[in-house]
């Protein structure tokens, strides 16, 4: 078999097939996954600001339709390309099946560079790119959200270019947009705070009490400091936090409204006085319950997987274990929350914008709180029980109840035979 273990899509392959074998279904489950349902590449032109026209490449994917419309972010970044939209596509069907949401997965973006944007050149592209793909999407089609530097703002754009098209006011078209034209109270905390109800209610089936532990957290960010709050909040010691220019380490418990307000102050976390620095690796080493990695991909390695001492890995970030470090933590008996269902908080409340959208009826925070520890804590229940039932990992226990639950709307709709 060729080295899957670079190409995104092929890793992806590969999950989806050892999830279909471990769970005895028929070949053409794996058939019909193995490869997006549609994917779209479209030429975005646009006028630069100097008057000159530029093209770039856009892309879309609908991986699998069957549970409902598809739902992925949109990515502007250079390194944009049709295989990684596709794997990103693919491990957007895992989340959304896994969490129970009427979705397939898809994704898309643009290959570009934001920072060489004027502020006027990024909308003018935003709306171009809506207009390139507007046949291909819709609220009952394909839902796009903010990914890796796209923002509330751009998905204004993008609503209202849509809803021009249609001459109708379409907010459900997109999510993650500002609260004034149909975004969802409690979007910005969501992944965060999705992030600790996962962790809390698995820390609690391992007999350890969430609001007594010692976490350590990589990144002080939208993922990273929302968790590190609301941990706090419950009682919760963080020992250790970092952000990209260093990070912090104080036994007794760093105080963390107050780290939030310094870092509104100085921007970033070193020179905060009440604590004392610490490097990413001892952060990523030290002897905790929970370790949130919630910065970077590729932190926890083959390297430094048998140093890990936390009891459990609660994955905030995109894949921050490499493969050969998810075995190794296995074989230690630590417990890694996998990115697809650690993360899930931000779709999950993706999905209840959509929802009040279609309906008009907007929630409090509190509901979309109160809804969101419902649905992660299913699906933490029934990453478990597969877990338990195959003795595979977390993260091969999610792929599981998705292909499973994505099988059986397949095998109903007749796709099967
Ligand atoms: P962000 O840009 O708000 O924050 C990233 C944080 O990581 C910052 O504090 C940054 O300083 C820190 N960081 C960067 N390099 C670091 C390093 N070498 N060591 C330590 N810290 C470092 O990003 P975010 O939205 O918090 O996302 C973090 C991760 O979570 C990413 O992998 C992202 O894809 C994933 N994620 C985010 C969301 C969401 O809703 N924001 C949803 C799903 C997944």
């Amino acid at each position: 078999m060729a080295d899957s273990s670079l190409n995104p899509y092929l890793r992806a392959q590969q999950a989806f097939k050892e999830a279909v074998d471990t769970l005895g279904l028929e070949p053409a489950v794996y058939e019909i996954l193995k490869q997006p349902l549609r994917s779209f590449e479209v030429a975005v032109p646009f006028i630069r600001d100097d008057g000159n026209l530029q093209v770039f490449n856009g892309y879309r994917v609908q991986h699998n339709d069957a549970l409902g419309p598809t739902k992925g972010g949109l990515r502007f970044h250079t390194a944009v390309n049709m295989d990684e939209v596709k794997a990103l596509a693919m491990w957007m069907s895992v989340k959304c099946a896994l969490l129970g949401l009427p979705y397939g997965g898809a994704k898309g973006g643009i290959a570009c560079d934001v920072d060489q944007l004027s502020d006027h050149e990024l909308e003018r592209l935003s709306r171009e790119y809506i207009r390139a793909v507007s046949l291909v999407i819709g609220p009952d089609k394909d839902i796009p959200a903010p990914d890796v530097s796209t923002n509330p703002q751009i998905m204004a754009w993008m609503v209202d270019e849509y809803s021009r098209i249609r001459g109708e006011n379409t907010f459900g078209l997109i999510t993650g947009k500002p609260m004034v034209i149909g975004g969802s109270a409690g979007r910005v905390a969501a992944t965060g705070r999705g992030l600790v109800f996962a962790t809390k209610q698995l820390a609690t089936e391992l007999g350890i009490d969430f609001a007594k532990s010692q976490i350590a957290i990589q990144g002080f960010g939208n993922v990273g400091s929302v968790a590190a709050d609301i941990a706090y909040a419950m009682g919760a010691k963080v020992l250790a936090i970092s952000d990209k220019d260093g990070g912090l380490y104080n036994p007794s418990g760093i105080n963390i409204p107050e780290l939030l307000e310094y870092q509104r102050v100085h921007r970033f976390l070193t020179g905060f006085p009440g604590a004392e620095p610490i490097s990413n690796e001892e952060l990523l080493e030290l002897p905790v319950d929970i370790l949130f990695p919630a910065a970077l991909e590729n932190q926890i390695t083959a390297d430094n997987a048998g140093k890990i001492r936390a009891r459990i890995v609660g994955e905030g970030a995109n894949g921050p274990t490499t493969p050969e470090a998810d075995r190794i933590l296995f074989d230690k008996g630590i417990m890694v929350i996998p990115d697809v269902l650690g993360n899930s908080g931000g779709v999950t409340v993706s999905y209840f914008e959509w929802v009040q959208n279609q309906t008009r009826f907007y929630w409090s925070e509190d509901e979309v709180n109160r809804r969101l520890e419902e649905y992660m804590s299913r699906a933490m229940a029934e990453m478990h029980t597969m877990h338990e039932r195959f003795g595979v990992t977390l993260r091969k226990a999610a792929y599981l109840v998705a292909v499973e639950r994505i099988a059986q709307a397949m095998r109903y709709r007749g796709w099967l035979k």
